[in-house]
């Protein structure tokens, strides 16, 4: 995995083996957002479907 955070792509999401727990950044080159909604409206609305769940811990 990389390490290095990308600094255009701010994330929280400390479960996804992707983020840079330590700086909440995510490390990938770019990213794939979606939908799960077929009318979206708020944020909650809106996946990143990046997402890959992370075995271990931070
Ligand atoms: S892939 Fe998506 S959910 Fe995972 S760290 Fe990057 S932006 Fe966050």
């Amino acid at each position: 995995m990389d390490e290095r955070k990308n600094p255009n792509i701010h994330c929280t999401v400390d479960q996804c083996r992707h983020n840079l727990c330590s700086e909440n950044y995510c490390t990938l080159a770019q990213v794939s957002i979606g939908t799960h909604e077929a009318n979206p409206s708020v944020p909650e609305c809106v996946d990143c479907n990046s997402f890959e769940k992370r075995s271990g811990c931070c």
